[in-house]
């Protein structure tokens, strides 16, 4: 039987955390009772492994944040299908009056909340999508004529104009009222998850002073290991900010590069599949499978290649500098198309998150905005003296560097720098 009590619903997708959430502050306003829901999004996971370290996070969290509702005698309500299929389902149980999710602007979740939005919609629903995970959206910032930027300091240099205070103020849910459900939280194995032998890094704001002198070598792991929390929204984006302003302006630099490649996504879609500049879709990759491989396993004869590939198949996680390593070294030295490299970062990154990876692949490709100059090539071993000069970071990663067996560079530095720009020489110069 439908239950008649009028509710609102706060949809949780990428902002698990209870607190300075503006979803939920959103509902407060409205004065109803508030059910949490989730929804394990079958056309999501079934591409992923039942252990999967993400998914297993997501699980956590949720059952961290149903334990603060249990105090308020509520429950989390998660569900597992197809979002409509399960909005169809709810609608049947419950009186819903409002619903509240925060914002997403991934081409796949926009398709989504606008399927949800007109199925609720035509319940009379109210479906409201609010800004969350970042402090300027969509066209907030923008150039004078009203067009995106491609280029990130002028891009930072507007943020920064236009950021007040203000806009990082905690969006409190204190006071809100939960709805009491007769549902019981799910187990694992209810949802078909397997544990994970990877776990999650908490994020440390300590050592922010030293950020901007240490962050780039791998050794000083000098890094906040924010990125997955980020991505999952377990901190707050306005926090983080604030935090920023107080102490280090590379570090706030480096929250707006995350901003800035949101909104390219926002505005540029199509770079999900294609080059930004089209040019570059003319490069003829070679793409040779058993390369790709070595690549993969991290057994390409180059340290900090190899080190940066075993970290991210061990943790899930590679230190930015080595990922700019790895990613310019298949794009350049081997020749194989980013969207490869970029498709295989999206299976091992926690911190996975379509816009920065895209902007970032596509930036070590020289295929993208803003994007290193295609006759830029990093060389492997000049890393190694700049950034890991005592081989720390290497050895940590790579623990038969000094054996026989480690396998020999598996394509010369000088020739591959060579064949890289001339085939994007060529490439670009018959586009022209
Ligand atoms: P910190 O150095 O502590 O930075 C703080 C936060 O700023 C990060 O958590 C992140 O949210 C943001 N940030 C820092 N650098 C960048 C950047 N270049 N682009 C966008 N945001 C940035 N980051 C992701 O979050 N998800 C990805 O899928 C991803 N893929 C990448 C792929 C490649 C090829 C490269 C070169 C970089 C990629 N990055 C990605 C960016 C960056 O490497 C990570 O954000 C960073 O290493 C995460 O560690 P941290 O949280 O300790 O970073």
């Amino acid at each position: 039987m439908k239950d008649e009590k009028e509710i609102s619903i706060v949809w949780f997708r990428r902002d698990l955390r209870l607190e300075d959430h503006s979803a939920l502050y959103a509902a407060k306003l409205m004065n109803l009772p508030v059910i949490c829901l989730f929804i394990f999004d079958e056309d999501i996971i079934n591409e992923l492994p039942p252990n999967d370290a993400r998914v297993n996070f997501i699980y956590d969290n949720l059952q961290e944040m149903n334990q603060k509702l249990v105090q308020h005698q509520s429950t989390f309500l998660v569900k597992k299908g197809k979002p409509l299929a399960v909005w169809e389902e709810l609608l049947s149980i419950y009186s819903i009056k409002y619903v509240f999710a925060a914002e997403d602007y991934e081409p796949y979740a926009i398709q989504r909340d606008n399927a949800v939005q007109i199925l609720l919609q035509s319940k009379e629903i109210s479906f409201s999508a609010v800004k969350d995970q970042v402090i300027f959206h969509k066209d907030e910032v923008v150039k004078g004529d009203g067009k995106p930027y491609t280029v990130f300091t002028p891009f930072k240099n507007k943020w920064l104009q236009h950021f007040e205070e203000d806009m990082a103020k905690e969006q409190s849910a204190s006071g809100i009222q939960y709805y009491s459900i007769s549902t019981s939280f799910p187990s694992r194995a209810d949802l078909g998850i397997e544990r994970s032998k990877i776990q999650m890094q908490p994020y440390q704001l300590e050592n922010l002073d030293h950020y901007d002198q240490e962050r780039d070598f791998p050794a000083k792991d000098a890094g906040s290991y924010l990125s997955p929390h980020l991505r999952f929204g377990t901190v707050s984006i306005r926090q983080l900010v604030k935090k920023a302003l107080d102490t280090n302006a590379v570090f706030l630099s480096e929250l707006i590069w995350r901003e800035f490649f949101m909104q390219i996504l926002w505005h540029f879609p199509r770079v999900v599949n294609e080059s930004f500049r089209p040019a570059y879709d003319q490069i003829p990759w070679r793409n040779n499978e058993k390369e790709f491989e070595l690549w993969c396993k991290g057994e390409t004869g180059y340290p900090m290649v190899d080190a940066g590939m075993r970290q991210l198949n061990k943790t899930g996680y590679m230190h930015n500098r080595v990922r700019m390593v790895t990613a310019s070294f298949l794009c350049k030295h081997l020749l194989i198309d980013w969207r490869w490299g970029e498709a295989y970062f999206a299976k091992k990154l926690l911190d996975y998150d379509l816009s920065a990876n895209n902007g970032n692949w596509q930036w070590a490709a020289g295929t993208g905005c803003d994007a290193a100059p295609y006759f830029r090539v990093f060389n492997p071993s000049e890393q190694i003296k700049k950034f890991d000069p005592e081989l720390k970071y290497i050895r940590k990663w790579v623990k038969d560097l000094d054996e026989l067996t480690y396998p020999q560079p598996m394509v010369d530095h000088r020739m591959a720098r060579e064949r890289a720009i001339a085939t994007y020489k060529e490439a670009l110069q018959n586009k022209a």
